[in-house]
């Protein structure tokens, strides 16, 4: 029977969402449940997240208040998981002194026996990388868990080394979980209910290709599509070079899969992505998105935009203003560069002054604001298709999600929990729409 009880904390991406489930599902096997709170808890786990030093420095601030919490519970164990625990491995242990436990993030299979030691009182960090077939087979399965959707990972690590990011050091390289299992996984999920996946991976679209024309991908999806009681497919991330004819194909064909795409484009400006290893001009980029376009018009494309790359010329930084325009992004994630260790931009000459990159910053979150109130808006008055997935904002409200990703509000009964409604859209917020079912 459990008794103890697990707090986890999950910073920084999806990946980390679905790696926190796995966590979870490891740590039953040594005895303890998920609390939602801290309080009452007896080991606190914090799964992070290194993408951007300011990530990184939050959790040495949080690591460092829980020596407060120890004061009040002197047993509870403290584990930290995930990309920083890659990167820091022993410094971890080394710079917090009451930190009991570190693995990274190809050793979540180790967690049971880790516990075990660190219960005993051993102060254990693990950070080996396994880059070879046998990572296939520490996949927990993730076909436990309630609710209407589901975030599947169909493959972990990277191999394209954007010249900014540390997650081919701190992720491994690319490894694509094996298509019949991902497949009974997402059947037990459609037959405990779930109506929607996530396929999840640092780069969908090479899934199960190493370098093919991807259309490993799409046939995973086309496959997916096939499964009684999936209603809906969605996916991220994917790597604009790697969009093949196949997935865009998917998009005029494949009516379950959404009318949305995360598709990361950094920087509008040709040499800054040539000097971040992108692998795309702006002008494919584009024609990309031209493409996905004519096969489903009413696809809604999100972005992730980087403020201030070394050498970022105020030119080029609104050649990146002029792509969100051209583009009509209905949002985007933009954030000041940061330099990574091990990463080759690490190396280069930041000449730009912090004021300017937060300056910069600002400038394009007024555009994009402005802009996904345009988009918003032109919705009100429109019948959106949503999968209803929960409690909503306000009392006797529910929420859903279009097919294009934006949260829908509306009165309504628990009841319609997983099932499709198209809600007629009354008004539109910044950060979601209200809809009436009428
Ligand atoms: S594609 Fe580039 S940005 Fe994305 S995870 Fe891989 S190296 Fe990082």
């Amino acid at each position: 029977m459990l008794q103890k009880k697990v707090h986890i904390m999950t910073y920084g991406c999806q990946m980390n969402v679905s790696d926190s489930e796995k966590i979870s599902t490891a740590l039953r096997g040594a005895g303890y449940e998920s609390s939602p709170t801290i309080d009452g808890a007896d080991m606190v786990i914090l799964n992070t997240c290194s993408i951007r030093a300011k990530a990184e420095e939050k959790i040495y601030g949080i690591l460092f208040t829980m020596k407060g919490r120890l004061k009040k519970n002197p047993g509870l164990l403290i584990g930290v998981g995930g990309c920083v625990a890659q990167q820091e491995g022993e410094r971890l242990l080394k710079k917090v002194p009451h930190l009991n436990f570190v693995f990274g993030t190809h050793n979540l299979h180790l967690l049971p026996e880790m516990v075990r030691q660190a219960e005993a009182g051993k102060r254990v960090a693990e950070t080996s990388f396994i880059d070879d077939e046998s990572r296939l087979d520490l996949f927990p399965m993730q076909s436990e868990g309630s609710g209407v959707t589901r975030f599947v990972t169909i493959m972990q690590g990277c191999d394209n080394f954007c010249s900014y990011c540390i997650v081919p050091y701190v992720r491994g390289r690319e490894v694509s979980r094996r298509f019949s299992e991902l497949l009974d996984d997402i059947r037990s999920a459609a037959d405990s209910g779930v109506r929607e996946v996530t396929l999840l991976g640092q780069n969908v679209n090479s899934y199960g290709s190493k370098g093919d024309d991807g259309s490993g991908f799409a046939s995973l999806i086309r496959d997916v599509a096939e499964i009684d009681g999936i209603e809906r497919i969605r996916f991220m991330t994917s790597h604009p070079k790697d969009i093949s004819a196949p997935l865009i194909e998917c998009y005029a064909e494949v009516r379950k899969l959404c009318s949305h795409i995360h598709l990361p484009v950094q920087s509008g400006s040709d040499r800054v992505l040539q000097m971040m290893n992108r692998g795309y001009t702006r002008a494919g980029y584009l024609e990309k998105v031209a493409r996905l376009r004519a096969a489903r018009p009413d696809i809604l494309i999100t972005s992730d935009i980087i403020v201030g790359f070394p050498g970022e010329t105020e030119e080029e930084f609104s050649d990146s203003l002029s792509l969100i325009e051209e583009v009509g992004y209905v949002d985007t994630f933009s954030f000041i560069y940061s330099p990574r260790p091990e990463t080759k931009a690490a190396a280069l000459h930041d000449s730009i002054e912090s004021r300017e990159k937060h300056e910069r910053l600002n400038r394009l979150l007024a555009l994009q604001k402005s802009l996904t109130a345009r988009i918003q808006s032109s919705m009100v008055g429109e019948r959106l298709e949503i999968l209803v997935e929960g409690k909503g904002r306000d009392d006797g409200q529910i929420f859903g999600r279009s097919s294009g990703s934006r949260i829908v509000n509306l009165q309504g009964s628990l009841d319609l929990v997983g099932t499709l409604q198209k809600p007629l859209i009354v008004k539109a917020m910044q950060n979601c729409l209200l809809g009436e079912l009428t």
